[in-house]
């Protein structure tokens, strides 16, 4: 089994909010909710940074201030416990790789800026925006049965793929959008799900064709 699990909102707070707060520049708080085109969005971001003059050393100093929710630290060490744990976020690495080793040796998996020699945001490279799906897709042509936790609209496709989507404070329609969704508002609930998806029998391998 594997655990893929988003990180803003499940396990963190949302770090654009908390870079908006702390510079007074508003706007950097849109979401996809305010602007659902993310190329859209990022770009109005990066204009937004330039304007300001906010650069990358300031925007992962505030970044590396987020602290996680209460009790998630716990919850990501109890998962390995049982399983492997992949964190696949929309985020960047330069906003959320130390808050994440803060929390333990967790791989990270997320998006990347572009800047110059003095830390101007110049763009960004998208790795994982549109693609949670694919990471499920590959893990489950190796075998592993996949739990997918997230709380967003740009999980959709990482609940489609996987074997348990567990969806954390979710939307309503996204949730009925997903009919073997698991709907939870507490890591309790996650704990009880993944316990009952522990005890599941492993899924078969595929077996390689013989030779001759
Ligand atoms: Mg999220």
């Amino acid at each position: 089994m594997v655990i893929v699990t988003d990180l803003e909102g499940v396990l963190i707070p949302e770090v654009w909010e908390e870079v908006a707060r702390v510079t007074g520049v508003s706007e950097l708080a849109m979401t996809t909710h305010d602007e659902p085109d993310f190329g859209r969005l990022m770009d109005r971001r990066v204009e937004l940074l330039s304007q300001h003059d906010l650069r990358l050393p300031e925007l992962s100093r505030i970044a590396g201030d987020v602290l996680p929710y209460p009790g998630a630290t716990e919850l990501l060490a109890w998962y390995r416990t049982k399983a492997q744990v992949m964190i696949v976020s929309d985020t960047f690495h330069e906003f959320s790789e130390q808050i994440v080793q803060r929390m333990g040796p967790y791989n990270l998996f997320a998006n990347t800026f572009r800047a110059d020699e003095e830390g101007r945001v110049l763009g960004y490279r998208l790795r994982i925006r549109g693609r949670k799906d694919n990471v499920i897709r590959s893990l489950k042509q190796i075998g592993f049965r996949i739990v997918a936790i997230g709380d967003g609209y740009n999980d959709e496709l990482m609940f489609r793929m996987a074997d348990h989507p567990v969806l954390f404070n979710a939307p309503d329609d996204l949730a009925a959008r997903i009919e073997n969704g698991t709907r939870v508002t507490t890591y309790e609930e996650i704990r009880r799900l993944i316990i009952e998806v522990h005890k599941l029998p492993p899924l078969a391998l595929q077996s390689t064709p013989a030779e001759g």
